[in-house]
């Protein structure tokens, strides 16, 4: 007893005579490289902010876009931006938390008092895309513990029945899958259209069944994906290397189109499709990532030349508390199960091997779990 009690002496002794406790932290070096390195534990949360200790985290392949460049040059930024955790430390000013709580926060982590946060579009806070802020403006979440900005209104308490494997999924696959079927404006029994299921399309399945939609299209041609899509909810298959998707769709609504199309890949030929097997009236929703080019076209004549009354609505994965407990309740009451996205698991110190089979989707691979 003696002797532990000496050794836990000379650990905090340790701590507080280092300036700085290090960590590990999966980083963007540059442009083309990512790898390890350490990084100072963050050990101030600021007044409005928390430190997390991180127990589970996903891959996004929004991850991969970042260290090719998609958003600029990056120096040893921390990458990641989903992950769930236990609060570390708490800002002066943060009510309704304690250390120790067990916490889901969004990808997405607005500031909730600029103009564009008060007009409602949070995702956009400051500027464009402005609420992403994790990998982007500051440190991401692939690190033993990470910063959070403006806790009270992000941080959302998980459910005791829910475990942390499930809750990271409303991080950004649930929320941004989910935003996707919301923005698309599916009339009750409606008909909708969803061109990918990764892990963003497949929760757009899922949305597009929870909001009452009659008739759901997947696009895929995956056979794995285009199982869990049946699985989540949909009731046709189209595979787009078998049959033309776009002529398909239109058979099997009479030529009419569908009410809505979802655009969950973030490519040009996607999204003039989704234009396309909309009828006049509908709305094309696109959650899809545009990595790459200058611009995107219309194709005109499906577009009603500018004027066939169909609506292109665009958005980013909303966060914030209020949001959070919203998709957590979802998990705990049943609605959904977002587990079987779980493709493989990794110790974090195997986030390199995972992050490169993420790049290459070999072995099948849709979302890798990273175990803290
Ligand atoms: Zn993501
Ligand atoms: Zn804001």
């Amino acid at each position: 007893m003696v002797e532990k009690v000496e050794v836990f002496l000379e650990s905090e002794h340790t701590r507080t005579t280092n300036a700085k406790r290090m960590m590990l932290a999966f980083v963007m070096h540059q442009i083309g490289s990512a790898g390890f390195m350490e990084k100072p534990v963050p050990q101030d949360p600021g007044t409005d902010g928390a430190i997390i200790k991180t127990t589970r985290a996903l891959i996004c392949t929004s991850d991969s876009h970042t260290v090719h460049g998609a958003i600029g040059e990056r120096h040893d930024l921390t990458l990641g931006h989903e992950a769930v955790g236990i609060v570390y430390k708490l800002g002066s000013n943060v009510n309704g938390l304690r250390e120790g709580d067990r916490v889901a926060v969004n990808a997405i982590t607005p500031c909730y008092k600029c103009d564009n946060c008060l007009r409602g579009f949070t995702s956009q806070c400051t500027e464009m895309l402005g609420g992403w802020k994790f990998a982007n403006i500051k440190d991401g979440v692939f690190a033993e513990y990470f910063h959070v900005n403006d806790a009270q209104a992000n941080l959302a308490q998980i459910p005791k029945s829910v475990p942390d494997d499930s809750a990271v999924y409303t991080c950004d696959m649930m929320s941004t899958g989910f935003i996707g079927a919301e923005h698309a404006n599916i009339p009750l029994g409606g008909s909708v259209a969803i061109f990918a299921q990764g892990p963003v399309g497949l929760m757009a399945t899922v949305g597009a069944r929870l909001l009452g939609a009659g008739l759901i299209i997947a696009v895929e041609s995956v056979p794995k994906r285009q199982e869990l899509a049946k699985h989540f909810g949909a009731d046709v298959i189209v595979d787009f290397k078998k049959q033309d998707a776009v002529q398909s769709i239109l058979d099997m609504t009479n030529d009419q189109g569908v009410d809505s199309a979802i655009e969950a890949l973030g490519a040009q030929p996607t999204l003039e499709a989704c234009i396309r097997v909309t009828r006049a009236g509908g709305t094309i929703s696109n959650v899809g990532y545009h990595g790459q080019g200058d611009y995107l076209q219309i194709p005109r004549l499906a577009w009603g030349v500018g004027m066939g009354d169909k609506t292109i609505r665009t958005g980013l994965c909303p966060g914030g508390k209020e949001r959070m407990q919203r998709l957590l309740r979802l998990i705990e009451n049943g609605r959904v199960d977002p587990t079987p996205l779980t493709t493989h698991r990794f110790r974090f110190s195997e986030l390199e091997k995972a992050f490169r089979m993420m790049e290459t989707k070999e072995d099948g691979i849709i979302k890798p779990l990273i175990l803290f």
